[in-house]
């Protein structure tokens, strides 16, 4: 087991990388505890849930909404939930988003801890503190940073996980590699098939060096560094396909991140040998771009226009100047257009 510790602005929060799901009694200091998961992991995990109250919501981003914080709120006030208690939320990225949210805003905010079931919420979504839900068509549009007591990352959970969720979270390492640590996306390109099959020591090693990463940059951001938007290599262009395509997440960075390397050659910032190791790692791991899917390039291009990194016709962009270096830059949506564009050759 090994523990990588977060300190930000919004607290500190401890991952335990290949900790079991066993041993989560021994980190929860209340006596009421109160678990959020959702219809799925109930059904796999419930055997060997810690004894307590249960919310079961119903899974997928569908039900990421104000509507299931309120049902929540509702089932906590039913349940006697105060600052005292205790909030477990086990499931993958959509469960603790919302749990998460539900959780740091009840009665100004009850303690909570995650246990994350998909390779993607372990590597990315439950590390870091932010927490929300959907609205009115924007991804994560409503939410708050606060930092759960705890993250157990416990690889038994991935064995029930539909190879689509393993690749999408392994979308995340590869952005990890690509912002920060050029040795971990060698690693990735050397060991894909491996990671796809989930190899106990390569999956530990991949979810290790992502959590540090992210770990490192949301730690570097609590002095305002502005490090923390590095994470959003692929995910401005991501979030706008996401909701539109009814994609997975870890697609649709995918085609974010190819278009961003794309733009980066073209501004001179990467070799063409660095984006095509980035676009042969996506399609190794079958995250290519799906030819099937006809891109209308307006709509998101629409879509980003209403974006909260927009000024005039710029937008903030992560781009890549090799692989392990990331730069923002403001971006014309006219040549991101063009570069969108590549979609549909
Ligand atoms: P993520 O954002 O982590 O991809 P979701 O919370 O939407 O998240 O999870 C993806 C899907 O996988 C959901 O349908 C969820 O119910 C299901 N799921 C979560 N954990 C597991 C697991 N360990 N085994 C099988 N299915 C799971
Ligand atoms: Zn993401």
């Amino acid at each position: 087991m090994k523990q990588i510790k977060i300190k930000s602005s919004a607290g500190d929060s401890a991952i335990f990388i290949n900790e079991k799901i066993k041993n989560a009694d021994k980190y929860i200091c209340a006596e009421k505890r109160i678990i959020i998961t959702d219809s799925n992991v109930k059904r796999y995990y419930e055997d060997i849930f810690p004894s307590a109250d249960i919310i079961e919501i119903k899974s997928g981003e569908a039900n990421k909404n104000l509507d299931t914080i309120q049902y929540i709120y509702n089932k906590f006030i039913e349940l006697d939930v105060d600052r005292s208690s205790f909030i477990l939320c086990i499931g993958g990225g959509v469960i603790t988003d919302i749990a998460g949210f539900a959780a740091s805003t009840f009665a100004r905010g009850v303690k909570f801890g995650f246990i994350p079931t998909t390779l993607l919420a372990q590597i990315d979504a439950a590390v870091g503190g932010k927490n929300g839900v959907d609205f009115s068509g924007y991804k994560n549009i409503i939410g708050n940073i606060n930092q759960p007591e705890f993250v157990i990352c416990d690889s038994y959970f991935l064995k029930t996980l539909p190879k689509k969720e393993v690749l999408c979270g392994l979308a995340e390492a590869v952005k990890a590699g690509a912002i920060k640590d050029e040795s971990l996306f060698a690693f990735i390109e050397k060991n894909y098939k491996k990671a796809i099959n989930l190899d106990p020591d390569v999956i530990e090693h991949i979810i290790y060096e992502s959590v540090l990463i992210k770990a490192n940059i949301v730690n570097a951001d609590a002095k305002e560094t502005g490090e923390r938007k590095l994470l959003n290599f692929g995910h401005t262009f991501g979030h706008a396909i996401e909701l539109i395509y009814n994609i997975r997440h870890g697609e649709a960075i995918s085609i974010g991140m190819i278009i961003s390397a794309l733009i980066s050659v073209k501004k001179g910032l990467l070799s063409e040998s660095d984006f095509y190791r980035i676009k042969n790692l996506l399609i190794n791991l079958n995250l290519a771009p799906d030819k099937s899917i006809k891109f209308d390039m307006e709509q998101a291009i629409d879509s980003l226009k209403r974006d909260k990194k927009r000024a005039g016709n710029k937008i903030d962009f992560i781009l890549l100047k090799s692989i392990g270096k990331a730069v923002r830059e403001p971006i014309d949506l006219n040549e991101l257009a063009h570069a969108a564009e590549f979609l549909n050759a």
